[in-house]
């Protein structure tokens, strides 16, 4: 990939659980609904990657900056949770990210959450209103 934006919570030595790249997964198909929705195409960079998810976004990930620092803060939040069990994080008693990120990741799933019902993405119910 050229010109790909790296992502900073991306190191080579770490790799994510079945777990974290599930919901890392609907994290990347949420932001990336909400940005190509509502941001002007021509700030969008392609993202680079980590391994784990190249492969299921096989023809990259585009994203405008804002919603590129969005996803990596998302990300790194969701690669270091201390809870096992993890909770959904609306109903998390420890929120471990500021009142400004989860204002602005509420928005975003919330938006691309109907978004993908209207789409008729069921599968992805379970995420909107957790
Ligand atoms: S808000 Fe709670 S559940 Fe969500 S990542 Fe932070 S600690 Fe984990
Ligand atoms: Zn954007």
């Amino acid at each position: 990939m050229t010109n790909a934006v790296q992502l900073p919570y991306y190191g080579p030595m770490k790799t994510f659980t079945n777990k974290q790249l599930k919901d890392v997964r609907v994290l990347v198909d949420f932001v990336r609904v909400y940005c190509h929705a509502r941001h002007n195409r021509s700030l969008r960079t392609l993202l680079d990657l980590p391994p784990e998810l190249r492969h299921r976004y096989s023809r990259g990930v585009e994203l405008c900056p804002d919603c590129a620092g969005l996803l990596a803060h998302g990300i790194q939040k969701r690669r270091t949770c201390p809870l096992d069990p993890k909770p959904s994080c609306k109903h998390c008693r420890v929120h471990c990210y500021s009142k400004e990120y989860r204002a602005k990741i509420r928005e975003v799933m919330g938006f691309s959450g109907r978004r993908m019902i209207m789409r008729g993405r069921f599968d992805y119910l379970w995420h909107f209103f957790s």
